[in-house]
């Protein structure tokens, strides 16, 4: 890699990352798990309780939507969740190395792309705004090759508490935010290098353009429906209260098939799936929207390519916790399912990937990156941060396998037009191969 960062090594500040002596969400799995310590009746559970005694038992995804994202009680609306003090911690919150080469990985396709003279990043579920700090900080330092391009960025964020925490990481505070709670843009701001930066709920609502999509543990916080397959056919999991204790829920079958079904793919050969139909809406309209627009989708995550039954499971304090267990007071997540966000392309788009976490990086050039940091830190406790966070993020015992990258580009980047990753040519795409300059 890395001519031009080599060549332009004044080196981005290591910003200090906490040491992190605490798990990420990937751990290991929980969701059959039964925790005993915990039964909270939270605001949560009441709620869920009467919905469900109106309206009865509610799928997994109801039941994840509810407790992630309700606007007064939801999990992600009103805490931060992510960090020593939260309950899980995510790849750039470890280390400014993984945003830096996300940075370089969108300023190598705004090149491979023919250098448009402007472009959105969009990022979805930002999180403390730390990523796109990183990538922003990334931009500045190659100013001049940017130079004459005109960038925005738009943030699609459902947290109230989690974008006031982006607005004090990105913004210039000298500049004060706009607020619009009724308008789909309901909050805008200026970064410290000028940039402007507006914040939404939904994807839907980021103007039209040529852009380049961000979604860093992202889709894993989408609902699933989950499935089982019985003597009669799939049947679908619900939730209800436990008879034996009114105070609990329960995992419960449906006692036929319910709408959700259509999702599972008729050579389906697994007996348990879980169904994301909110991830494939996001990339049915993030590849339409590359289709006739340009720009690039990196989507980053835990996940497989349609092999994994069981992985719904709850993290609170970095520790797994059970799932029906004081709704509201823990994450709640489950596996990507790649193969399925391939198929929602429809052929739209290219898809690449997914590609694992400790290839992806290493084709970014980490270590060259790690080494211009480490010879420009006189400070061990730095160069001892910035070791653990290399380790925290390659290591496939830890980040380096289970995470993968995946990508969504336009076809015509493929001047072969052949889009179909092949293994005897290198990916003429960073992160997928090596990256090199032009
Ligand atoms: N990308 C960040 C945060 C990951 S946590 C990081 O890697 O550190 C998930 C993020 O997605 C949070 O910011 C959460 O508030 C947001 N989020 C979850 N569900 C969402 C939804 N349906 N729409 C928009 N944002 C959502």
């Amino acid at each position: 890699m890395s001519v031009l960062l080599r060549a332009r090594a004044r080196p981005l500040p290591p910003a200090l990352r906490e040491v992190i002596p605490f798990f990420w969400k990937v751990k290991c799995f929980s969701s059959g798990k039964k925790s005993t310590e915990n039964k909270t009746v939270t605001p949560m559970l009441r709620h869920l309780m009467y919905k469900i005694k109106a309206t009865g038992p509610i799928t997994v995804a109801e039941y994840m939507k509810e407790v992630l994202t309700n606007p007064a009680k939801g999990y992600y609306v009103h805490q931060d969740m992510i960090g020593e003090r939260g309950d899980f911690i995510t790849s750039p919150e470890i280390s400014q190395i993984f945003g830096e080469l996300l940075g370089i990985w969108y300023i190598s396709e705004w090149i491979a792309t023919g250098k448009s003279s402007s472009f959105q990043l969009v990022e979805l579920g930002p999180g403390r705004g730390t990523l796109t700090g990183d990538i922003l900080r990334v931009f500045s330092q190659l100013g001049s090759v940017l130079k004459n391009c005109d960038i925005s960025v738009h943030l699609v964020e459902v947290s109230q508490k989690l974008s006031k925490i982006q607005a004090q990481t990105l913004t210039d505070e000298t500049v004060a935010l706009k607020y619009d709670a009724e308008s789909p843009m309901y909050m805008k701001g200026i970064s410290k290098s000028g940039i402007p930066i507006s914040w939404y709920r939904n994807l839907q609502d980021v103007p039209q353009g040529y852009s380049f999509y961000l979604a860093h543990e992202f889709f894993d916080a989408l609902p699933v429906h989950k499935f089982q397959k019985t003597l009669q056919g799939w049947r679908e999991v619900f939730i209800d209260i436990d008879p034996q204790d009114s105070d609990k829920l329960r995992f419960v079958l449906a006692p036929s098939s319910t709408p959700a079904e259509t999702f599972i793919q008729s050579k389906e050969t697994r007996d348990h799936v879980e169904v994301c139909p909110d991830a494939g809406v996001i990339i049915q309209l993030l590849s339409e929207r590359i289709e006739e627009n340009g720009g690039a989708a990196l989507i980053a995550d835990y996940g497989h390519d349609g092999t994994k039954m069981d992985t719904f499971r709850g993290f609170c304090g970095h520790k797994l916790h059970d799932v029906l267990i004081a709704p509201g007071t823990a994450d709640l997540t489950a596996d990507v399912d790649f193969s399925y966000l391939r198929r929602m392309t429809r052929g739209r788009v290219a898809s690449l990937g997914p590609i694992q976490q400790q290839h992806f990086l290493k084709n970014m050039g980490i270590d060259v990156r790690l080494k211009v940091l480490l010879d420009n830190s006189s400070d061990t406790a730095t160069q001892q941060q910035l070791i653990h966070g290399y380790d925290m993020l390659m290591n496939p015992k830890k980040m380096g396998e289970r995470f993968n990258f995946f990508a969504l580009l336009p076809h015509q980047r493929f001047s072969s037009g052949n889009t179909n990753q092949s293994k005897s040519l290198p990916s003429p795409v960073a992160g997928f191969g090596e990256l090199t300059w032009k």
